[in-house]
């Protein structure tokens, strides 16, 4: 065994300070547009759905307003239905697959619960196709309080005071192999931890909450995205990026304890999708269709139990 070669910022086994961080920084690159991508596809759906902006972030001379989208007539006797996309912004199909939701299939709930959207939760990472925020922290460790990152603190606002109301909770999220060859060894650098590799899953899973797994509901997921990609299968040790395969393409994590946008309310039917969008196998449109495919199932599955 050969050790990996180092990550190319820092001094191995020490923990990045801030002219570490800074060399970082200035190595990302804006590679796309959230005002072109997300923000013009969102404008357009004024005519059938409330829009509102929940914040504003704000990165030296750079600005980004962050917008969800509501059901038109929210209706308080119905129950809440969350979906969240690019929690982290490199992970496209998050972002499109919340967008084509709204688009094609958000009208079949009119009536029938209360949709609120989130496509693009960290748009600054959107257009840089990275992990963390120019502060080098993940959005997706960071729902906690007093939170280190200002896109989860933005999401803590706005769902805050509809925290209990929500009966579903989608995030959407892809795996990629950048996790293996650059965001994993970027992130045990930062730590000054050493860097183990582990193998990037070629499918479709969903990760549940460990404290509350629900397993026919994350099951009934699983099953209707295997109809449009494959599902991931487990490794040689019954595991998932180091998690037991509990039911195929399922794994739990204990959600809350790690600060992730999934255990953002207290939804009883709360799943994080993670699409593959590496494989030779699977299409930028079939990652957006397998992400809608989650999003319909997980609301008929919530809906009919
Ligand atoms: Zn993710």
């Amino acid at each position: 065994m050969t050790s990996p070669i180092p990550y190319s910022i820092g001094i191995p086994g020490q923990p990045w300070g801030a002219a570490e961080k800074s060399a970082w920084l200035s190595r990302q690159v804006r590679r796309r547009s959230y005002a072109d991508d997300v923000l013009v596809r969102i404008e357009r759906l004024r005519a059938r759905f409330d829009v509102m902006q929940y914040g504003l972030l704000e990165y030296g001379a750079e600005n980004f307003p962050l917008r969800a989208i509501r059901s038109r007539g929210w209706r308080d006797d119905l129950p809440g239905v969350l979906v969240t996309g690019g929690v982290h912004g490199y992970e496209t199909s998050g972002v499109h697959g919340a967008l084509q939701f709204v688009e094609r299939h958000a009208g079949n709930y009119a009536g029938r619960v209360n949709l609120l959207v989130v496509p693009c939760v960290s748009p600054w990472a959107y257009e840089r196709i990275h992990r963390w925020n120019p502060e080098t922290v993940d959005p997706n460790r960071s729902f906690r309080e007093g939170s280190p990152a200002q896109e989860s603190a933005a999401m803590m606002r706005l769902v805050a005071p509809l925290r209990e109301r929500f009966l579903v909770h989608v995030d959407l999220h892809e795996t990629t192999d950048s996790d293996e060859s650059e965001f994993r060894p970027a992130l045990a650098a930062r730590d000054g931890k050493p860097f183990e590799p582990d193998a990037v899953p070629d499918g479709f899973y969903v990760v549940g909450d460990m404290e509350d797994p629900q397993p026919g509901f994350q099951q009934a997921i699983v099953a209707a995205v295997a109809k449009v990609t494959h599902i991931a299968p487990a490794d040689a040790k019954g595991e998932i990026i180091g998690s037991l395969v509990v039911a195929p393409g399922v794994i739990n994590y204990a959600v809350r304890e790690l600060g992730l946008c999934g255990g953002l309310t207290r939804a009883r039917f709360r799943t994080t999708t993670e699409v593959y969008p590496d494989s030779p196998r699977a299409t930028p449109a079939q990652c957006n269709a397998a992400q809608v495919a989650a999003v319909c199932a997980a609301i008929d599955f919530a809906l009919a139990a």
